[in-house]
């Protein structure tokens, strides 16, 4: 293998970068030919472009299905994983990580469960579990290009702290020693529903791209994201789509914001798991059970969770999208949170614009370890 030269000018850069992405976004093989007629690029430069992306190991050739007799015919395809994404997800009381291949593909996943929660320094306990979770799977370490971490919180981007994180009460919090933690791998760290709503971008169709939405991430917090245009709306302070701490009802409980009636005092999956000391599986089968109780409380976090979908699409006109993991059993309750959005909708709306997102656990670690992903495609 022979790394990627850099090309005498930025044009012809860019012309092996076209031809890369354009095979990346090929569903199959793809020929020299295609390539020509679809970029509108001679064979000849064509062909020393794959010649340097095939030295470099990005691309390889294989054989199409199609033959016409004779020798087959060859198609290229990008080498997925030769260079690999780490996505870390950290919340109250869990380290998730995930590493993708260039495709996003998952290489590994694990979960860890951290008993009375996460030190405040956060950098030790992610330290710890990155090293275990690189050593277990065997990832080769060369082949990583960075690792992203999700926080729920909002993030001070010119003090690199965490300003505030109500679901892991954290304030003023300086993400110094999360950063050495991960050496020395590059480090990018976000707001867990801005990468998690765009985990959901990414995986729509360039139909459904197209359509700005609205992004409820329901975990042990709330919150969110506005992607608008193929981008994510972060706010002037970077604080938009702060749901959760939205006012559902005036006067109502107790939020871990210090403020009453949030939609996360509602909606946390705390509320119905370890404020009444039980799994969320353990949670869900009793209300499947008809007990009275988990009933009532279920019922209690759709409706409110309605007034602020509802509430959302008020301010928004778009459509809204369900993730995180509570998220993971909405589908049977889907029907029931239309008909009470519906209710509250002025306009008549039927509800269906509400949808689930297609990986409520995955989402945010997927939309992070995008980031260094969409670099690399980048720099090519
Ligand atoms: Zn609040």
């Amino acid at each position: 293998m022979k790394p990627l030269g850099t090309p005498l000018t930025e044009r012809r850069r860019k012309t092996r970068n076209r031809i890369f992405k354009f095979i990346y976004n090929s569903e199959e093989p793809v020929s020299k030919q295609a390539m020509a007629l679809e970029l509108g690029l001679s064979l000849p430069t064509i062909h020393q472009n794959v010649s340097e992306l095939l030295e470099a190991g990005l691309i390889k050739a294989v054989e199409t299905q199609v033959s016409t007799g004779g020798r087959p015919p060859v198609g290229y395809v990008v080498v997925n994983n030769v260079r690999i994404s780490i996505g870390v997800s950290i919340t109250t009381n869990h380290i998730r990580l995930l590493a993708s291949d260039l495709k996003l593909n998952q290489l590994a996943e694990k979960s860890v469960r951290k008993e009375g929660g996460i030190s405040a320094d956060l950098g030790e306990d992610v330290k710890k579990e990155l090293e275990l979770f690189i050593e277990e799977n065997k990832l080769d370490r060369d082949r990583i290009l960075g690792v992203g971490i999700t926080i729920p919180g909002v993030l001070d981007v010119k003090k690199d702290a965490v300003l505030l994180s109500p679901s892991m009460r954290l304030e003023n919090i300086s993400l110094k020693s999360l950063r050495e933690g991960c050496r020395p791998y590059p480090v990018y760290i976000e707001n867990d529903g801005n990468c998690a709503g765009y985990a959901e971008w990414l995986a729509m169709s360039p139909q459904e791209r197209k359509k700005s939405f609205a992004y409820i991430l329901l975990e042990n917090g709330v919150g969110g994201t506005f992607f608008i245009n193929g981008k994510t709306y972060s706010g002037v302070n970077h604080r938009s789509g702060e749901f959760g701490h939205m006012c559902v009802q005036p006067d109502g409980p107790q939020c871990n914001c210090g403020g009453r009636g949030c939609l996360e005092a509602y909606c946390s999956a705390m509320r119905f798991t370890t404020d009444i000391d039980k799994s969320i599986e353990e949670f869900f089968e009793l209300v499947h059970k008809g007990d009275p109780a988990s009933k009532a409380l279920w019922d209690d976090v759709l409706k409110h969770l309605a007034i602020g979908i509802n509430n959302i699409r008020m301010v928004f006109d778009g459509d809204v999208l369900l993730g995180g993991f509570v998220s993971e059993y909405l589908e049977e309750y889907l029907p029931e949170i239309k008909s009470y959005v519906a209710e509250r909708n002025a306009f008549g709306d039927s509800g269906d614009f509400v949808r689930l997102g297609k990986f409520p656990r995955k989402a945010g670690m997927m939309g992070i370890a995008w980031h260094f992903i969409n670099d690399y495609i980048e720099s090519i």
